[in-house]
Order: C-alpha cells, then structure tokens, then sequence
C-alpha cells in the first residue's frame, strides 16, 4: 500500500509507551496558525532551502526541469512557482542547502525497516507509532503498516488531531492498541479559527475511540495568546473524565524550533510573536488538568 512520509525516527520515547519508530506522514487537514511543521501540511513533496549554506556552484540550476533556479551577480535566487518537487536539485547539492521533504513509500516497505528495532519493542514495551502529518489522511497505508506490526508482535499507536471521516477513522482504529490523540482547543469557534476547521468532527472521532475501548492520551499543546485559558484546560479535563479508556492528558508546550522552516520553505510564519511558556506556566496547567 502507498502512502506519503517526510521521515521515520528511530529509538523515540514520547510517542506512546517504550521505545518506539514514530512515523511521519505528510500531508494535514490542520491549519494551524502556531504549527511547528510547516513542511507536514502539504501531500506533496516541497524544497526546503538554507541560503546561507548555498556555495553558489549552479549545479541545481543545470538540473531544474522548472526553471526554479538562477544566478544574478553570484545570487542565487529560487523561485519555487514552477517546482514539480522531483529532487533533481537537491540530490545535486553538495551542501545540503537544498533538502526535499516527503516521498512516496510502500507499507512493506517500512514494515521491514522498522522491524529491525523489534528487539527494542519487545524489551521496553514499545513498538511503532504513525504520526504526522495525520495518519487518518492516509488511512489505507497507515492501517496496512499498523496490521503488519501487530501480525508480527510489534506494538502499534498513532498520534491524530482526530479529523477525518467515519471510513477514514474506521479502517485505522481496528489496528490500533493505543493512541495519542492532539486537542488543540475546546471551544468550537476558537478551534476553527485557530485551526481552520471544527471541532465536531475530532469530538466524533473521540467518541469512537472510546467506544472500542482503545486505550487513549488527550495531548494539549499549550499556545501562550491562543488556548491558555482556565477554561480550556478545564473543559479538555471533563472531556477526558467521561471516557473509561483515557489514560490521562499531557501538557505539551509550544515551541518555537519550527520557525527557520518557515524560512526554508519561503512561507510566513504567522506567530512570530508567540513566546514559548515559561516552566510556571506549564506547571500551572499541568495542576490545572491533573489537580
Ligand atoms: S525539486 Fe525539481 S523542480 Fe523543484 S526546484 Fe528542485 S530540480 Fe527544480
Ligand atoms: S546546488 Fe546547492 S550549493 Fe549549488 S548553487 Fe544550488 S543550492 Fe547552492
């Protein structure tokens, strides 16, 4: 089965239980305005390029089927209009100044590369976690990866802002033992404005997880001017005390490591003025949802 990634990463433990292969799928239905991962929103495969590491040797300009790159007085200048993400350049580049992020893979494919760390799995308790991007965007690929692991004893979960359709959430769930599930806002018309769509649809998605008893963690991303409000962390707390099968919630702070890839991709970052929380504040919500 196909599907679309930027990454696998090896040996993680803040992905769900033990060690663990988190897997990084392309492509989000999220907007968020804060998102750390500018390069996981789009399916398709995207330039990132670091001009200061550019030595200038035109190799990408020979290459580009698109015209992309040009030289004007020693400048180099990229223009990604007409870029088809093909990767000529920036297999070229001697410096890495060019990077292409997402590719196309097999399910097979990467069941067998992280079936080499089974070991690992098996020790700690840990296995493969598909996480994103949204693992719901590609439903079919990430069931067939998460049905490989569990064939073969290996521990699955995906970590998912739970927007996705009933057909899209139902292939998946059935493959999963337990999941990482993102609530960026609680209030409905602040999560469509901060994230560009409602939150009825993630609520459903929540409820279904629940009723098949998967073991769940509510995860909070704490945004300093956006969702860090007393009732916000109040309502995701009884949110998570209705369901038997929440395992807790886990206070996430923002930060703001994401912002050069703005800049790498050539798009705006709409928070630039967004300060990471200070460890009071995060102590604070964390009393708030566990108090
Ligand atoms: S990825 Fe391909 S089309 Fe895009 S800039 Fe590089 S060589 Fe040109
Ligand atoms: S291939 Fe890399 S180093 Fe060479 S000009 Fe292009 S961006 Fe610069």
């Amino acid at each position: 089965m196909e599907g679309r990634i930027i990454n696998l990463s090896r040996f993680c433990t803040d992905d769900g239980p033990g060690i663990r292969t988190t897997v990084f799928l392309k492509g989000c239905p999220l907007r968020c305005l804060w998102c750390h991962n500018p390069e996981s929103q789009s399916r398709e495969s995207e330039i990132l390029y670091s001009a200061e590491k550019c030595v200038g040797c035109t190799s990408c300009e020979a290459v580009c089927p698109g015209g992309c790159h040009s030289f004007r007085e020693g400048v180099h200048l990229f223009q990604r209009g007409e870029c088809i993400g093909c990767g000529g350049c920036a297999k070229l580049c001697p410096t890495e100044a060019l990077t292409l992020s997402g590719k196309t893979v097999d399910s097979a494919e990467i069941f067998r590369e992280v079936a080499r760390d089974a070991v690992f799995y098996r020790e700690s308790g840990g296995g493969v976690t598909v996480s994103g991007g949204e693992p719901l965007a590609q439903p079919a690929f990430t069931a067939d990866l998460l049905r490989l692991c569990r064939e073969n004893g290996i521990g699955t979960a995906v970590e998912t802002c739970g927007f996705a359709g009933e057909a899209a959430v139902e292939t998946v769930l059935p493959f999963c033992d337990f999941i990482l599930f993102d609530v960026k806002e609680t209030d409905p018309e602040r999560h469509r404005r901060f994230t560009g769509v409602p939150l009825e649809p993630i609520l459903k998605t929540l409820h279904r997880i629940a009723e098949r008893k998967i073991p769940f963690r509510l995860r909070l991303p704490v945004i300093p001017g956006f969702n860090d409000r007393e009732e916000h962390f109040a309502k995701a707390k009884e949110l998570a005390a209705g369901f038997s099968s929440c395992q807790g919630l886990e206070v996430m702070p923002y930060h703001s490591l994401g912002q050069y890839k703005y800049v790498q991709l050539g798009k705006p970052y709409l928070c630039a003025d967004v300060k990471e929380p200070t460890p009071e504040t995060i102590a604070r919500w964390r009393a708030a949802v566990e108090g």
